[in-house]
């Protein structure tokens, strides 16, 4: 049962007994008579399912009158429980079924890899939203068994039955929202390990041209990282929800472009107040943050983890800030770049069309050359912080 345990958040738990909702529902005895469920006491009498989300891992769970293990090994090769999900035109059956005396699960009768787990009275599939296909929403649920063999077989009652006994349970796959991130390891990095992936990263903004930026990165399907200044935040609200909408990492730039290489309590203020105003608008709290001009120390290093964050670098520097033409921007991009680089480019601190218009150049090119676009903390692999939302 340990497993149960340490699932976060229960999104659903409906464990309906028939009879006691009936003894609600049924106006008369004949009606309460009518609504007993045919299958009582049958192998695979379900009494109540649900489902359950942590990030993108989905466990469904039905819960039989009998122990799980034993009924399913009674009601022999080719019994099936099935959950049918449906909204509108959508319609998914995840069903767990019983071959050559194992368990199985298939998604619309194709077989899928999850897991298929009995104890006790529960029969639990888990796998992740992806592989039951299953998108964020609300979806009404039905489940069905069907025993191959049934010890009393005289109806096909007793070898069947359904939960709820009508209509479906109101059940929602919720979406996986990133809140932040957890970092380990050193404190100060300047390229991630030499894989065939690298981080495109933002500094000094939002500003008027983090819009175009953010057009051309979603047109490309690319994730960058955005150290943003905290004196920003205000004026570029709502270029930082898209960010955050569209997949982007928001980072730490500073509060307003001092040097803070010597570190001091008033470095931690600066640090802490980005923090705040970047998770106010967005609900993210920053894990990674880039020094004005590069400017580090040991002090501010160590202040910088201490609020949760590693303090980044860069190993390619197009200089675009010095305007000197999109087509010098992106071939010193793609000339500097290596396994694991990360490249500064930037959407604030003056005219930066240049850079805007070089984004389309330089995803190209690298990834004609195999390159996979990653945010910074994605690249370092530090494992996410999540929650789950409507
Ligand atoms: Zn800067």
């Amino acid at each position: 049962m340990k497993f149960f345990r340490e699932v976060l958040l229960v999104v659903l738990a409906v464990a309906a007994a028939i009879l006691p909702v009936a003894a609600v529902l049924a106006a008369g005895e004949a009606e309460r008579e009518d609504r007993v469920d045919p299958a009582e006491g049958s192998l695979l009498d379900i009494v109540g399912a649900s489902i359950e989300q942590r990030e993108h891992s989905v466990s469904l769970e039905t819960r039989f009158h009998l122990r799980a293990a034993e009924a399913f090994g009674a009601a022999g090769d080719g019994s099936t429980v099935c959950f049918t999900f449906v909204r509108q035109r959508e319609r998914r059956e995840i069903c767990a079924e019983r071959t050559r005396g194992k368990l199985i699960a298939t998604r619309d009768g194709k077989r899928i890899a999850a897991t298929v787990k009995t104890s006790a009275n529960l029969l639990v599939v888990r796998a992740s939203d992806a592989k039951f296909k299953l998108s964020t929403g609300a979806y009404d649920l039905s489940v069905r068994s069907n025993a191959a063999s049934c010890d009393n077989a005289t109806t096909a009652d007793r070898c069947a039955d359904r939960a709820p006994d009508n209509g479906a349970y109101n059940v929602r796959v919720w979406r996986v929202v990133q809140t932040g991130c957890k970092v380990r390891g050193t404190l100060e990095v300047r390229h991630g390990r030499r894989v065939k992936q690298v981080a495109l990263t933002f500094d000094d903004g939002p500003s008027r041209y983090t819009g175009d930026v953010l057009r051309t990165l979603d047109r490309r399907n690319v994730h960058a990282t955005f150290f943003i200044l905290g004196q920003q935040v205000s004026s570029g609200k709502s270029a930082l929800r898209k960010m955050m909408r569209d997949g982007h990492e928001p980072a730490n730039h500073g509060w307003s472009h001092g040097l803070m290489g010597g570190g001091g309590p008033a470095a931690t203020r600066e640090l802490k107040a980005t923090q705040k105003a970047v998770r106010g608008v967005t609900g993210y709290t920053t894990c990674v943050f880039r020094p004005p001009y590069g400017d580090t120390g040991p002090d501010l290093r160590r202040r910088v983890r201490a609020l949760g964050m590693t303090t980044i670098i860069w190993d390619v520097d197009p200089l675009d800030w010095r305007t000197p033409g999109t087509g010098a921007i992106v071939g010193r991009v793609v000339s500097g770049t290596r396994r694991g680089s990360i490249i500064l480019l930037h959407d604030g601190g003056g005219n930066r069309s240049q850079t805007a218009g070089a984004i389309d150049g330089i995803v190209t090119r690298l990834r004609r050359r195999g390159f996979e676009f990653v945010t910074v903390s994605e690249l370092l692999r530090y494992e996410p912080v999540t929650k789950l939302e409507r």
